[in-house]
């Protein structure tokens, strides 16, 4: 190697070995790219003709990686992008990626894969970031339930409802928008609704007339393309079904980032909430996405001597996260320290808690900072609960 490299090499010798650092950076890229030919198939203008910055930046620390391995650089981006839909497992630059991540790619037939959108929300920030409808969708919600709500109990059943409308609501008509917009009545000085904003924010709009024909999945809801005969939703077993919509002129579709963000990790909340919502009544009591979102799921077990003093109540608190990455999940997690509890979890969806190598990968990344959070599943978390709830010992 010529002593120049050697030398180069040394000064970001450190950092390079994260290979994790360098696919959220090229997820990054490959998101912005992937966004602007969308773009301009839509009509716009090209932004620039340049690649984005996070993209090079992942392809500059690949070239060294090569280096150090004694390898071939890519020769080119197109070479980089080729290796995008290879398993990261299989390409030649030998990638430092845990055994439950060795079959994910980047690119997924013309889509970023579910790896690579986890990958680039955690790139380092840059300006696009305000951008991400699901970012602005999520400030719209938390503003729209402020604003519908005196007291902070009103603010907090606000913002669940909301929040439920988006898992519940994958798609939806425009006369099954006026339930929400019946509800929701606050409006600025012009008149315009305030869950209007978070509604537009977060759906798109299609106009159709009369009747309108979805083809959406039977179980989670959400539209699925033509030809595909299973629902590509994490943990979801449905199958494609037409939905007839009762439309007034037309009806609406959720973004994709706020599908990808909100919708389908909330399947496994609303899972959640559906089987703690029959805890005995007095001996425990739900929590949804207290202190809007401090954690998803809390349960207080009520001390039967001071029932109505939540101070003396044991607390168990829980998020809830379906992510592709065990790694990448165990790397980033942090406990919100708004919430206290005794107990403290990070529950999975079964989908992941029995994906191989998934358990064993994240238990590892949370090691020594794990702020005493348990990693349990979301079948245990409920029976554990439940046994708790009747006043036995689960642990
Ligand atoms: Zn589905």
């Amino acid at each position: 190697m010529h002593q120049a490299t050697r030398e180069r090499l040394a000064e970001v010798g450190n950092s390079i070995a994260d290979d994790y650092m360098t696919l959220k950076l090229l997820a990054a890229g490959l998101a912005r790219i992937l966004w602007e030919r969308q773009r301009v198939r839509e009509g716009a203008e090209p932004t620039t003709g340049l690649l984005p910055q996070a993209w090079r930046a992942g392809v500059t620390r690949l070239w060294w990686r090569a280096l150090e391995q004694g390898i071939e650089p890519p020769v080119s981006d197109m070479v980089v992008f080729a290796w995008c839909r290879r398993p990261l497992g299989g390409w030649p630059v030998r990638l430092d990626v845990s055994d439950s991540d060795a079959e994910s790619m980047l690119i997924d037939g013309e889509e970023l894969s579910a790896f690579a959108d986890e990958a680039a929300r955690l790139a380092p920030k840059s300006d696009a970031e305000a951008e991400l409808t699901e970012n602005r969708a999520f400030a719209r919600l938390q503003a729209t339930a402020e604003l519908h709500g005196r007291t902070e109990e009103e603010v907090q059943q606000a913002y669940v409802s909301l929040r439920l409308f988006l898992i519940e609501s994958p798609v939806v008509s425009d006369l099954e928008l006026n339930k929400l917009t019946g509800r929701f009545k606050e409006a600025d000085r012009h008149g315009r609704l305030y869950v209007r904003d978070f509604f537009d924010a977060a759906y798109q709009y299609r106009k159709t007339g009369g009747t309108a024909f979805c083809r959406v999945c039977n179980d989670c809801g959400n539209p699925l393309h033509e030809g595909v005969d299973v629902c590509g939703t994490p943990g979801c077993g449905g199958v494609p079904v037409i939905r007839r919509l009762k439309v007034l002129e037309g009806y609406y579709v959720q973004h994709r980032g706020v599908r990808v963000c909100m919708h389908d990790p909330g399947l496994v909340e609303k899972r959640l909430f559906d089987a703690l919502g029959d805890l005995p009544e007095g001996r425990a009591r739900l929590h949804r996405w207290p202190g809007m979102d401090a954690c998803d799921v809390a349960v207080e077990f009520p001390d039967p001597a001071a029932s109505d003093d939540p101070g003396r109540s044991e607390w168990w608190a829980g998020d809830a996260k379906d992510c592709t990455s065990a790694t990448m999940l165990g790397r980033s997690f942090t406990w919100n320290q708004r919430m206290r509890a005794r107990h403290r979890f990070l529950i999975l969806p079964w989908h992941r808690f029995e994906q191989k190598h998934y358990v064993d990968d994240l238990r590892r990344e949370m090691q020594g900072r794990s702020d005493g959070v348990r990693v349990i599943s979301e079948g245990d978390f409920v029976s554990k609960a439940r046994v708790r709830a009747l006043g036995g010992t689960p642990w």
